[in-house]
């Protein structure tokens, strides 16, 4: 009916995306198609490693669900509790796990999609292997529901791990942190599972503003890395490994301080620091936040750069970076002290950080995805070719430009 008479669909599940792209503009026109209700969890194949779900289905029950059958479904975010796994296709969601495991677009096996005129695609298969033709089912992950509406998925399981060796490391600078990474990457290899940058003044805000979280180290410093590692054997040496990996950095002077989680109860502190960041940052002020990435080897010229060109700029207000290392994305933060401040200077400040990332081969968008707030971004951050070929997409499957007007293109 919606195809028969042009009206715009706007697909919605959690409503916990960052960018605008489940929010219909103000024609007052569009039908929002809420996923919610059609949550239902239609198989596990323990055997395959898979598992298959309605697109409503909010992410921390795919983790329960994968949990009871001895497995993990490794992407993981803040919003985690709330989040739907069909905005995490559609947003190619990133998190704390890609490191490992790579983002939603790797843990995606099949789909199934209601296309703009109504007809169902049914790629639902749950194959690691297929070559049979153009792999159709990537077209919609991270198209932010302009091409069709998701509605099944089929999701990557993977093998549960045993332990978990958390750590909270202070370092002197991000080069130091970059150093760390290098290290425990080419030492620990796949065992490195997370590696998450916080900066100094971030970690004090979650600090202030959230009840319940505590500085974990005595000192407080300019830089901070939480960083896990994992194992699934019977038998792991991690702990005594990384303990001696970071006691040998704090005798060599590289990392200034480090605590790794003696329980569960620790690491699941440890991890509250880092997720309640977006949180703390909106109770600090009206919140600028950028989602650019870079080639990891660019990352401490990239913070520098904008802490060079940001922090003259913005008196008043606070400058924080948080992100994710081992993924090259960093996530520069600009708390205003109030709406009018904010106002007067997002514009420019998000051209400045964006300009930065896009003169070092970056990305402005690296895993929330572009939906109406970077829209105009977007131009200067593709070829004309590029550009061409993704209109050339959409208006060959969604000619009425039903699906999601005004969003990414
Ligand atoms: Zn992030």
């Amino acid at each position: 009916m919606c195809a028969e008479h042009l009206i715009p669909i706007v697909p919605q599940g959690g409503n916990t995306g960052v960018c605008g792209g489940a929010v219909p503009d103000n024609s007052g026109r569009s039908i929002i198609v809420s996923l919610g209700r059609m949550n239902g969890i239609r198989e596990i194949d323990a055997a395959n490693n898979s598992i298959t779900v309605d697109a409503g289905v909010v992410l921390a029950d795919v983790h329960r669900e994968a949990q009871r059958v001895n497995r993990l479904f490794p992407l993981d975010l803040g919003s985690s509790g709330s989040c739907q796994i069909g905005g995490n296709v559609s947003t190619n969601a990133g998190g704390i796990g890609v490191l490992k495991y790579g983002s939603m677009r790797s843990l995606v096996l099949g789909l199934e999609v209601v296309l703009p005129d109504g007809e169902v695609l049914d790629c639902l298969k749950g194959l690691r292997k297929d070559n049979s033709g153009y792999d159709l089912k990537q077209l919609f992950i991270g198209a932010e529901g302009t091409l069709g509406i998701i509605t099944g998925v089929v999701l990557k399981l993977f093998s549960r791990p045993t332990h978990h060796t958390t750590a909270l490391v202070g370092l002197p600078s991000c080069d130091a942190a970059l150093d760390l990474f290098e290290l425990c990457s080419s030492s620990m290899g796949s065992h490195l599972a997370a590696f998450e940058l916080i900066s100094g003044m971030q970690l004090e805000a979650v600090i202030e503003n959230i009840p319940g979280t505590f500085r974990p180290l005595e000192v407080k410093y300019d830089w901070y890395v939480l960083l896990e590692l994992t194992d699934d054997a019977l038998d792991s040496e991690l702990l005594e490994r990384t303990e001696n990996l970071l006691s040998g950095m704090i005798e060599a002077g590289d990392v200034s301080d480090a605590v790794i989680a003696k329980n569960l109860n620790e690491r699941e502190r440890l991890w509250r620091i880092r997720h309640s960041v977006s949180e703390a940052n909106v109770r600090q002020g009206h919140v600028l936040s950028h989602d650019t990435s870079v080639p990891i080897s660019r990352i401490g010229d990239f913070i520098r750069t904008c802490d060079e060109k940001l922090s003259h700029r913005l008196p008043g207000t606070r400058l924080h970076f948080v992100g994710h290392i081992g993924d090259g994305n960093v996530h520069v933060v600009v708390v205003f002290p109030d709406s009018e401040a904010f106002d007067r200077n997002w514009a420019q400040i998000s051209e400045i950080v964006n300009g930065i990332a896009l003169g070092m081969h970056g990305s402005i968008a690296a895993e929330h995805g572009i939906g109406q707030s970077l829209r105009q971004s977007l131009r200067q951050s593709k070829s004309e070719t590029e550009l061409r070929l993704m209109r050339l997409v959409k208006e060959s499957l969604d000619p009425g430009n039903i699906m999601n007007p005004g969003k990414v293109l």
